[in-house]
């Protein structure tokens, strides 16, 4: 009041004080009417549910809803508590309580519940959520509040104000998933079923039924349907009707839903048609952008679609911006060489774990050097006598002899000092040289043991000076296999 008076006094305005005190007093007349409203009533119950026990008659609370057409408006508290019923919350306490009439949308349809404030002559109140009540002893629009300062007691004119960002970017989202509905039946086919949603402020997911996961083509088609349909700027219209008449309108219902027989139709530019009872932005193109994040099973033939809409998008492409420059920055390339660089790494640092641990790096490097080829250059063997050569080395060294001299098709063994590995690839493998063979012979020529598999093979040499013998074992098995 003291600002409005304020204001209109820079413009040279006056204000009619006496009608806002009378309009105040008949408002507060009406809150006190209200109260008896709030009168208890025989329960709804559903069928089956009596059986015999007396049930407790629930009390409804009548909250008639504005939020369609407004965030604000001046309202009386008509009751505190859902247990039990409270004459007053002091600050810092918290509760549900029900208005006379409210702007703040109680959860439903995958929607999110409103927040916002309630305040009053002296006091203030967080509202924290708004749900539905329908079960138990009260049903109706639930707000959770919590008094910040003052006193809130019931019959109290407030002004409800439901946080106008947050509705707006929960609107921006819910209209998203009706154009992602209609753009998912225009790219897959009318087979295409909503199972369910969520709507917040930061994201939504649709939930729907196909056979299979959509390919990034088709994704990428949908999200570009809907962008199209955002830039279209379709005006969104709301009308109520018989649920028959919707239907033969060809508005989608969510399978399974009940609805009443007046039900809200929400349209835009006639391309969208659903039944619906959400808030919605009144153009697409207030919409913004939307982004389709993740496409994922969540159970036998349901998809989700995770996306966001309006400034969630915004933020989207900056973080996805940021963090794409950040590994540009690192890697010292441009954006577009970004893929090819990481791609390059990666090759890079398979090879590097290939190679030997710090330490026996040399004798790998080393024992290359002595490489023999034989047989018509499908036989590598290499004989170590560097005692720095350990088994894992002997590991990479025949990985290595068998890439780089033989081309991945041969038969490459390691002599070490105590130790034998074999690998046989291409032509050799099927012929039926087996390495696991190779090896327990020769390591069995030198008192050790050792086996494997036709491809790969490793074991021990018992003793060092019997080497040669472990060799000559080695072909003559060669020899045998490979007959
Ligand atoms: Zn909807």
């Amino acid at each position: 009041m003291e600002l409005t008076v304020e204001m209109a006094g820079e413009r040279g305005l006056s204000v009619d004080r006496a009608g806002f005190d009378a309009a105040l007093q008949a408002q507060r007349e009406r809150s006190r009417a209200s109260r008896a409203v709030v009168g208890w009533s025989p329960s709804v119950s559903a069928p089956g549910e009596a059986t015999g026990n007396a049930l407790a008659p629930a009390l409804t609370v009548q909250t008639d809803f504005l939020g369609y057409e407004t965030t604000t408006a001046l309202v009386t508290l008509a009751r505190i508590g859902a247990a039990s019923e409270r004459e007053a919350l002091a600050a810092g306490e918290e509760d549900v309580v029900f208005l006379d009439a409210s702007p703040f949308y109680a959860e439903a349809g995958g929607q999110v519940g409103d927040t916002g404030t309630l305040s009053w002559e002296g006091g203030r109140a967080s509202v924290l959520d708004c749900l539905p009540l329908v079960d138990g002893p009260v049903r109706g629009r639930a707000h959770r509040a919590r008094v910040e300062t003052g006193t809130l007691r019931r019959g109290e004119t407030v002004t409800a104000q439901v946080d106008p960002d947050r509705r707006a970017a929960t609107a921006r989202h819910h209209s998203a998933t009706h154009l992602l509905h209609r753009a998912l039946r225009e790219t897959l086919g009318e087979t295409v079923v909503q199972r369910g949603s969520f709507v917040g402020p930061d994201h939504a997911t649709f939930d729907f039924s196909f056979p299979r996961g959509l390919t990034p083509e088709e994704i990428q088609t949908v999200e570009r349907r809907v962008n199209a349909a955002v830039r279209d700027n379709l005006v969104r219209n709301v009308r109520e009707m018989p649920v028959a008449e919707a239907q033969a309108s060809g508005a989608m219902a969510l399978f399974g839903e009940k609805y009443g027989e007046l039900v809200r139709v929400v349209e835009f530019g006639g391309w969208s048609r659903e039944l619906c009872g959400g808030t919605h932005v009144g153009r697409s193109g207030d919409i913004g952008a939307v982004i389709a994040i993740s496409e994922t099973s969540i159970g036998q033939g349901t998809r989700r679609i995770e996306m966001v809409a309006g400034g969630a998008a915004v933020r989207r492409w900056e973080e996805s911006e940021a963090l794409l420059k950040e590994t540009a920055r690192t890697l010292r390339a441009r954006l577009d060489e970004v893929p090819d660089r990481v791609a390059r790494l990666l090759d890079q640092n398979r090879e590097l774990q290939r190679r030997p641990r710090e330490g026996g790096g040399d004798a790998v490097t080393a024992a290359l050097g002595s490489v023999e080829v034989v047989r018509g250059g499908t036989l590598a063997l290499a004989l170590c006598d560097d005692p720095a050569m350990s088994g894992d080395d002997a590991v990479a060294l025949v990985d290595r002899i068998f890439a780089e001299r033989l081309g991945g098709d041969g038969i490459a063994a390691v002599f070490g000092e105590g130790t034998v590995c074999a690998k046989v690839g291409g032509a050799a493998l099927a012929g039926g040289v087996d390495a696991g063979r190779l090896v327990r012979s020769a390591a069995q020529a030198s008192g050790g043991r050792g086996g494997g598999q036709p491809g790969f093979g490793r074991g021990g040499l018992g003793d060092p000076g019997r080497r040669a013998e472990a060799v000559a074992a080695f072909r003559s098995t060669l020899e045998e296999l490979a007959r």
